[in-house]
């Protein structure tokens, strides 16, 4: 199987305070070690995964629904 093909792949990374989402390759696509930047409030930017759909910047509900689900998601993500 080729890792290349994964490259392509662009995740979700989004960023709270700024309620905006940035396409960007995965880290471990880019073999980064260190975060994407949020390029407005230089804030670490959170991968969604592929899939996910950012909320519309003006959809506060879904904003704040995203911060209150993300911290338990994140700890649970970062277990496994
Ligand atoms: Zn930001």
């Amino acid at each position: 199987m080729s890792y290349g093909a994964f490259q392509n792949y662009k995740h979700t990374f989004i960023c709270l305070e700024c309620r905006k989402g940035f396409k960007k390759p995965s880290l471990w696509a880019v073999g980064r070690r260190s975060e994407w930047v949020c390029p407005q409030c230089k804030g670490i930017l959170i991968d969604m995964g592929i899939k996910f759909k950012t909320p519309k910047m003006s959809d506060l509900k879904a904003w704040n629904n995203l911060a209150l689900k993300l911290p338990r998601w994140l700890r649970q993500y970062q277990k496994n």
